[in-house]
């Protein structure tokens, strides 16, 4: 406990006393050998509670993962193959250290999990999970270990700093369907007071373009000077370095500060929470970065924002925690006093909210890549929840949160009973 991971959201670089990741042999871990020795340590400190396995949505669903099955398992490996003290007489063969995947873990293990954080939360021992997961899928990925729709999804960022394959003149398109807000593409040495970091899904998925429009019209009303980068903003990369490709998370870092460098402005926002992890928790500098939640709410409180227009109301509302906003940053009450706010809402709070949120199960490497054997979809779960809790409308703040349940509402056949939206298109709808 005394040595427990202090800095939330953040994934450990591939070697602490390593800045410079070519200056490394190898990436991530391939051998039990290869994890650092809090991570060795964790392993003989489970007191396999089990409390991480029935909190963590993946082993939920029926994907092929229990976090502390995978605990066990290496622990277990490492009593018998790596003894400390060999009292009964070496055996050389023993000791070579064999590569974990195949031997002991499998692929869909690894990329199963969700980096939500469940686990970690729950953990009474503060034992740490996404830094491990991470650690062996760098592995993975400089082994070539990795399912085609992963590389595809990489080749097209890499080429185009965008996971849709579109070109980057394209990625400021979306402005011109706004016909009440003008929108700056900020050049060399313009100065705002707020850079509006959209990132690739907000700019290219015409369904979360909504969000994005929802955003610029919500600064523009509140009299704040903002602009966009457009076609020099690349991804924000925070699924990169959740799949475990460093080499290309530290690419598309480096366009996106030298793009910040380039201009002017007092803080960042983002339209997702993924995005404002990242550049708040892995990208190097001091960034001041926020969500839009934390960013509106001052001025809904102060008045420059003012909900008029009430909503349907046979609606029963419930607020859906996104992981990077909640448990991974703290940021419970922001979203639900915008919320709040709008005249005559009824909201009611699911059983599972704020730091117990259940992942909604694709805003991270899932989103390219389904995993076998899954009997249901986390989105579906989640949205049974919130049928339970007695609400027809989720509200979330993440826009692969909204694809997901969009998604469940249609495979459950809830279509005409259940609703999803983001919290900023509900809020600006009501101005
Ligand atoms: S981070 Fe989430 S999905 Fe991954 S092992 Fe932990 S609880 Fe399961
Ligand atoms: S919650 Fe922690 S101590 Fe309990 S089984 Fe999981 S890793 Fe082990």
């Amino acid at each position: 406990m005394f040595l427990r991971k202090l800095k939330k959201g953040s994934i450990k670089p591939p070697r602490w006393d390593v800045e410079n990741i070519e200056e490394l042999d190898s990436l991530g871990v391939e051998k039990t050998e290869d994890f650092t020795w809090k991570h060795i340590l964790d392993f003989y400190t489970c007191t396999e509670c089990g409390r991480c396995s029935d909190n963590c949505p993946a082993n939920t669903v029926g994907r092929p993962l229990s976090p502390m099955e995978v605990t066990v398992k290496i622990r277990d490996y490492a009593y018998q193959n790596r003894p400390i003290f060999n009292i009964a007489g070496g055996n050389d063969s023993q000791d070579q250290g064999f590569p974990l995947i195949g031997n002991v873990l499998e692929p869909d293990e690894i990329w199963s999990c969700t980096t939500c954080g469940a686990c970690e939360e729950e953990c009474p021992v503060f034992i740490e999970y996404i830094d491990k997961m991470i650690d062996l899928r760098r592995h993975m990925v400089e082994s070539a270990m990795i399912p085609k729709d992963f590389q595809d999804a990489l080749l097209r960022l890499e080429k185009t700093a965008n996971s849709f394959g579109k070109p980057p003149s394209k990625r400021a398109d979306w402005v011109k369907e706004l016909d009440d807000v003008t929108v700056k593409i900020l050049g060399e040495g313009d100065d705002v007071d707020v850079l509006y970091f959209v990132d690739s899904y907000a700019s290219f998925d015409p369904q979360l373009q909504q969000i994005a429009m929802a955003i610029v019209r919500g600064l523009s009303k509140a009299g704040i000077t903002f602009g966009i980068l457009g076609p020099r903003e690349s991804d924000s990369a925070h699924q990169v370095r959740r799949l475990g490709e460093e080499g290309l998370f530290q690419f598309l870092v480096e366009g996106n500060i030298e793009a910040f460098k380039t201009c002017s402005f007092r803080q960042i926002v983002t339209t997702d929470p993924h995005a404002f992890n990242t550049l708040k928790n892995d990208y190097p500098g001091n960034w001041v970065v926020r969500h839009y939640p934390e960013f509106f709410l001052p001025l809904i409180e102060g008045g420059q924002l003012k909900p008029v227009k009430s909503l349907d109301k046979a609606d029963i509302y419930t607020y859906h925690d996104p992981c990077y906003l909640g448990r991974h940053n703290g940021i419970y009450e922001a979203p639900r006093k915008i919320l709040a706010s709008i005249p005559g809402i009824q909201i009611v709070e699911m059983e599972r909210s704020r730091d117990r949120s259940f992942c909604c199960g694709g805003g991270d490497v899932n989103l390219w890549y389904d995993i076998e054997g899954e009997e249901m979809r986390m989105g579906e779960k989640r949205l049974a929840m919130a049928h339970e809790a007695g609400a027809n409308v989720i509200v979330t703040a993440c826009p692969f949160c909204l694809l997901n349940f969009d998604d469940a509402i249609k495979t459950s056949g809830l279509e005409g009973e259940m609703k999803v939206v983001d919290l900023m298109e509900l809020f600006t709808s009501t101005l």
